[in-house]
């Protein structure tokens, strides 16, 4: 060996080695919190929650409990705690990555995004698992599929609209239209490897290409779900592996059914272990408010009746573009659709679908105009107990230990149990007694981080700043 090779050996051996700082895990305690039982709809009051690193190491009475001495005491009387919620339908990158943040100040700690560019999709999953920015906890889907049919009529409406050839572009390059069952086949085998946890359908051109495709995706145990597909029968499309179905429109196919006929069919989805999300808030920010809210809404005018109004400098200008496109595209939507029944009926359904054992998910459809990234999740809730006649408890379920065991994440997730991931939300009431209690968020614990009320407002601060700095 050349001396001074030695040299560096001798360097290496002797020099100390650097101290490897060892992690202790921080302990929060939330002091004499009440409890929510989201699976049996109870409450426990004077309890004392401990949080090691991310996880719920203990929950015990008050007078049982004795904190550690190195840990955060965080004074809970008279607060309530909820698991974190989900948001069981969003597309982020519509609202792209200022609405990561926006999620979490409303509670939201997990959503399932339903399709966008992928690319996008998989570098914000990173970004937020990798701490570099705060946001939920993300389940996603590969590119959307489409009918060839379509996706050429979308391309038509690229020409006629001009003005949103950019928003078009976008949304043609984040569909796949697939050809064929070989295609289809293709499709599913190259998403799998992308390291996705659904597929979206939301057409299909034939049931062949369906059947090709829930097969496929079955090997990979990748399960579908989107939007009722029109040339499959809905049981068949349940038994095949499609584990949900979006929108409130679902009824489209069945609208002539008779009670007895739908319970039949209900009852046969339940078998398959299917789901239900019925975005009602979709339906009222877009199909049932008169176009001149949302145009108020766009164009930064006051108005008393505007929803959501203080959230506005918090999305994203591709949000609010994508809104303005949403809004031209209304006049091709034809007469044939009565929103108004539409929706009547899809809220009678729910109940039938719960009825007949078929879950329901909370999902709002972020991508939507006047959908507003968590706030809007509230929005959900309360129309699923005030418009719909679901107990609060359901509500409540719908957000959270529905979306967990849906997604096969109970043993981390949906309920407020030991050893489960500390995703929580403190409010300042009872949402069992009055669902509207959901929007009195105090703090929210994302991963075992406490985010107290004036961290939450910092975190809308940051969200705008993002926003002005087009994200
Ligand atoms: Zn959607």
């Amino acid at each position: 060996m050349v001396p001074s090779l030695w040299i560096w050996f001798l360097v290496v051996l002797w020099s100390p080695l650097p101290e490897k700082p060892i992690e202790i895990p921080e302990v929060l305690v939330l002091d004499d919190v009440a409890i929510i039982d989201v699976v049996e709809g109870g409450i426990r009051e004077n309890m004392t929650v401990t949080i090691r690193g991310d996880r719920i190491e203990s929950i015990q009475r008050k007078s049982d409990a004795k904190p550690p001495p190195s840990a955060e005491v965080v004074a809970a009387a008279g607060k309530v705690l909820i698991p974190g919620l989900w948001d069981m339908h969003v597309h982020i990158t519509m609202a792209r990555e200022s609405s990561l943040p926006l999620f979490v100040a409303h509670g939201v700690t997990a959503v399932r995004e339903m399709g966008g560019n992928l690319e996008e999709v998989l570098a914000y999953r990173d970004r937020v698992r990798k701490g570099v920015i705060l946001g939920p906890h993300l389940k996603i889907s590969g590119a959307v599929i489409e009918s060839s049919q379509f996706l050429g009529a979308l391309k038509q409406l690229r020409q006629m609209e001009p003005d949103f050839a950019d928003e078009f572009s976008r949304l043609v390059t984040e569909r796949v239209a697939i050809r064929d069952p070989d295609h289809a086949r293709e499709f599913v085998k190259k998403t799998a490897a992308q390291g996705v946890d659904f597929l979206k359908i939301r057409s299909v051109g034939s049931r062949e290409i369906f059947l090709a495709l829930a097969r496929e995706a079955a090997k990979y145990e990748l399960p579908l779900v989107g939007h009722v597909p029109v040339l499959v029968d809905l049981a068949e499309a349940a038994r095949e592996g499609q584990r949900s179905f979006e929108h409130s429109f679902w009824g489209f196919k069945h609208r002539n059914r008779t009670e007895a006929q739908k319970k039949e069919l209900f009852r046969s989805l339940a078998e398959s272990g299917a789901a239900f999300t019925p975005t009602l808030i979709t339906d009222r920010g877009y199909r049932l408010t008169p176009d001149h809210v949302l145009r108020s809404f766009l164009n930064f005018e006051e108005g008393d009746n505007l929803p959501h109004v203080q959230e506005r400098p918090l999305l994203s200008r591709r949000l609010l573009d994508s809104w303005r496109m949403q809004l031209a595209l209304k006049k091709y939507e034809g007469a044939g659709f009565d929103w108004v029944s539409i929706h009547e009926e899809a809220k009678k359904d729910i109940l039938l679908l719960l009825e007949c054992g078929v879950p329901i998910l909370a999902g709002t459809d972020v991508g939507a105009p006047l959908v507003i990234p968590g706030a809007s999740l509230h929005d959900e809730l309360e129309m699923f107990v005030s418009d719909v006649g679901m107990s609060t408890l359901q509500a409540l379920q719908s957000a959270t230990v529905n979306a967990a065991r849906f997604v096969g994440e109970e043993e981390d997730r949906g309920t407020v149990e030991e050893g489960k991931i500390a995703d929580l939300v403190l409010l300042g009431g009872n949402p069992l007694e009055n669902i509207n209690h959901i929007r009195d968020v105090e703090s929210v614990i994302l991963r075992g981080k406490m985010l107290d009320k004036s961290r939450i407002v910092d975190v809308r601060k940051e969200v705008r700043s993002l926003v002005e700095a087009g994200n």
